[in-house]
């Protein structure tokens, strides 16, 4: 059996970002670029105003000062003016600096009457002027490879004339459900009938973090159902299958994998819920065999599943993702596994609070509606104590934290 860290970093260690394809940029959010962004300008391409004013020689705005308006520049105009000492160019914030001038005087501060203008107050040299390349100078690296595409970096490759990028591709996750009992959601749930819920769920959370999921149904417990569906499952770039990896005498998912040439890494983590967990590879592709209960699937796609998508889409921060938080109330635990605790976050006095969410039975499912986080309580301790700290996995955006 690994323990929790061991699969974890195993998992990780076995998966690599797959090649790269070109997006366009609104598509490529939330993705990894794979190529580094050079500048091929300055930004900005000249010097223009901050403000609208009146762009003047700094030298001539010393108090009182009185300058004659020689002419007028809006933003777009690409109009030169060569302006003589004593005079101004009415200018729009934008618009290109005339020559000879080297500061704008706010609208605010000047006063216009029949053709001249009266600075009220001493104007700086620079002063409300972007000069060119001060946001970043042609040629430079302007986001390296590795960034995680949001609005900041859309608007940089926007202004370097971008429309698409290069980005690490999205895997091709298949996901396969395994049992007799299953129907699918909208077939009737007779008695004795479980509705196939992992197959939407699992693809909801591959979906979620920005991977393609593939739904294959249902397998039966039959040696060549399993067989053909893990086949198709394996054209993908992974392959998820839920349930069917217990000890059960119905339990052949790990045996046909075996079939199919899985070289298991492990068989179960000393995690709970989610202990039947199994991670192999076929060739260099890896195989989630998650438990069959709902939440377990849940719980061992958000620790052991996630870091190794988000490694193969070219994120380098995908194990480090915890945050601290202080547990509120005492919870018992058994020795020998991690466990697992949904919790809702609150954020105070610039720390987290953590608190149960609900019902721990893994029969409950509801209680992952109330849940922000995953707190992991250590695998040798007996109990955790109201007031001690402990990591947490974030699920979702809230008011208390983002998830990474
Ligand atoms: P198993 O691992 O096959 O023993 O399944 C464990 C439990 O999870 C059983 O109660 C199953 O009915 C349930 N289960 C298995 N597969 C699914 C599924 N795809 N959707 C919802 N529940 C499932
Ligand atoms: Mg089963």
């Amino acid at each position: 059996m690994a323990s929790f860290e061991e699969a974890r970093q195993w998992i990780v260690d076995a998966v690599a970002p797959l090649g790269a394809v070109e997006e366009p940029l609104l598509d490529a959010l939330g993705q990894v670029i794979a190529e580094p962004i050079v500048a091929p300008r300055d930004m900005p391409l000249c010097n223009n105003s901050a403000m609208d004013g009146y762009a003047v020689r700094s030298a001539d705005c010393r108090q009182p000062a009185e300058l004659r308006i020689v002419g007028f520049l809006p933003a777009g105009s690409s109009q030169r003016f060569a302006v003589e000492p004593g005079c101004a160019v009415k200018i729009m914030t934008g618009a290109l600096i005339p020559d000879g001038c080297d500061a704008v005087a706010r609208l605010e501060d000047a006063e216009e009457t029949q053709g001249r203008v009266v600075i009220r107050r001493p104007v700086e040299a620079g002063e409300h002027v972007r000069f060119a390349g001060e946001d970043f100078r042609c040629g430079e690296v302007v986001l390296a490879a590795g960034t995680v595409l949001g609005p900041a970096e859309t608007s940089i490759l926007a202004s370097c004339g971008r429309v698409s990028v290069s980005t690490f591709r999205g895997p091709r996750v298949a996901i396969l459900s395994t049992g007799d009992e299953l129907v699918e959601p909208g077939e009737p749930a007779l008695p004795g009938k479980v509705v196939n819920s992992n197959g939407l769920a699992l693809a909801a959370a591959v979906k979620a973090c920005g991977a393609l999921p593939l739904l294959l149904g249902i397998a039966r417990d039959a040696r060549d159902s399993h067989l053909e569906k893990m086949r198709e499952g394996l054209q993908a770039d992974v392959l998820i299958t839920s349930a069917g990896v217990s000890a059960g005498a119905r339990d052949l998912v790990r045996s046909v994998l075996a079939e199919l040439g899985m070289k298991q890494v492990f068989q179960r983590v000393a995690m709970s819920p989610a202990s039947p967990t199994c991670f192999g590879l076929v060739g260099a592709k890896p195989v989630f065999c998650l438990p069959g209960n709902p939440v377990a699937a849940l719980i061992a796609f958000a620790l052991l599943v996630r870091p190794a998508l988000l490694k193969i889409m070219g994120h380098s921060h995908v194990l480090d993702t915890f945050v601290t938080a202080t547990l509120q109330e005492t919870v018992k635990k058994k020795p020998g596994k991690v466990q697992i605790l949904r919790v809702t976050l609150t954020c105070r006095d610039g720390r987290y609070w953590a608190i149960r969410a609900g019902d721990q039975n893994t029969g409950i499912l509801k209680t992952l509606l109330h849940a922000d986080g995953l707190a992991i309580l250590p695998m040798e301790r007996t109990m955790v104590s109201s007031g001690d700290e402990v990591s947490v996995q974030v699920l979702r955006r809230t008011a208390a934290g983002s998830s990474t």
